[in-house]
């Protein structure tokens, strides 16, 4: 297998040019689409490579045309802000486990008639997969909406098999699964009617059907396909992705005295741990950055929210829905996130690391206070 240097060393081709160079490029990113496609159980020609998940969900949420469906969205109150902020009708709530109240679920479609509904597979602050008995697929089946799954933080964490669930369109990106930044792809259903397909975001050729133009972004694209296709075939690095919640879950029995895990300990994907220090006496979200800042000082990289809304003043938006604006596990938790290789020495390291950081923010927030 190539390294990415040598790619792009020797794929200067323009997938879009004629000559040999250009035809070479063209083999490239069929074989890329080939193994996106097969990673998800898709065919080559309902892959749409994108500039990441953000863009793939862009051009669904906002782009789709609906005008004979009419435009009522409806999407989770926990997705990403590329979805979130996408002025649907209705959000629908969670539980404290941070998953879809089910029981609503129904009353909702019926009460708003949505023609798109999106929700995302895993979240990615708790990990929690949100519908695990796939109460919406169901309803899919009997309301015909057209469906988004945002698979941004499940893909490579869990199965994914778009012919096992009735899904119009699925959101991937690359950098989650240790791909390169600035790639994703959008899965879109061979089955869905074509008038339903989205314009393209921008104005240009008629790369990726037309429905996303710019000559495609070759090297992020083939470290998608690399990645896809690892989790796909290699054995080994499938066990090494089982093995993570293990690991996770050994982080958290070493710091059960201090935390309580927010969302479901049940349904949710192997890496990811959001950890509630209940002694730690947060009341602001700066007292939650002093505890970060500690944390990423002595070497452990954790967050408070998701990357997007960082560096924002307002606490976690998932926790929010989750507990009430006024939780105060909304100033007192973190996410852990982990990687196929983190090793379990760095698990024990890291449990004793946040163990001394929270001692000392507790001291601090508790003169702070005084
Ligand atoms: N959706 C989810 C659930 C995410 O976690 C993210 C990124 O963190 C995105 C979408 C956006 O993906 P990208 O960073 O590739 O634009």
């Amino acid at each position: 297998m190539k390294s990415a240097l040598q790619m792009v060393d020797q794929n200067y081709g323009n997938p879009s040019s004629l000559h040999a160079a250009g035809e070479d490029a063209k083999d490239l990113l069929r074989d890329c689409r080939e193994k996106v496609a097969k990673a998800i159980n898709a065919k080559p020609s309902e892959i749409v490579f994108t500039s990441g998940g953000t863009e793939s969900n862009s051009l669904v949420l906002n782009n789709l045309r609906l005008e004979s469906k009419g435009l009522v969205k409806i999407i989770s109150q926990v997705e990403h802000s590329s979805v979130f902020n996408c002025k649907p009708d209705f959000t629908i709530p969670v539980t404290k486990e941070c998953l879809l109240e089910v029981d609503k679920l129904e009353d909702i479609v019926q009460k708003f008639n949505p023609a798109l509904v999106s929700v995302m597979l895993a979240n990615n602050e708790t990990g929690t997969i949100l519908d695990p008995h796939g109460e919406l697929y169901k309803l899919k089946e009997k309301y015909k909406f057209i469906l988004h799954v945002d698979a941004v933080q499940a893909f490579g964490k869990i199965e994914i098999d778009v012919k096992k669930t009735p899904v119009d369109f699925l959101s991937l990106s690359a950098h989650k699964i240790h791909g390169l930044k600035g790639a994703g792809a959008l899965y879109i259903s061979s089955d869905l009617d074509e008038k339903f397909l989205p314009e393209p975001l921008f104005i240009g050729g008629s790369h990726e059907r037309g429905l996303r133009p710019g000559t495609e972004n070759q090297l992020g694209i083939w470290s998608l396909a690399y990645m896809a296709n690892k989790i796909h075939n290699d054995s080994s690095y499938k066990s090494e992705i089982k093995n993570l919640s293990k690991l996770r879950d050994r982080l958290e029995d070493l710091l059960s005295d201090l935390t309580e895990v927010n969302g479901s300990k049940e349904h949710r994907v192997g890496n990811t741990s959001n950890m509630y220090f209940h002694s730690l006496g947060g009341t602001k979200e700066t007292h939650l950055d002093l505890f970060l800042q500690l944390l990423s000082e002595s070497g452990v990289c954790v967050s408070g929210k998701s990357a997007c809304a960082s560096g924002m003043p307002a606490p976690s938006r998932v926790l929010s829905k989750m507990f009430g604006e006024d939780s105060l596990r909304l100033h007192n938790s973190i996410r852990v996130s982990l990687s196929v290789d983190t090793t379990e020495k760095e698990i024990s390291r890291a449990a004793q690391i946040i163990r001394e950081c929270h001692e000392e923010c507790r001291k601090m927030i508790g003169e702070i206070n005084e």
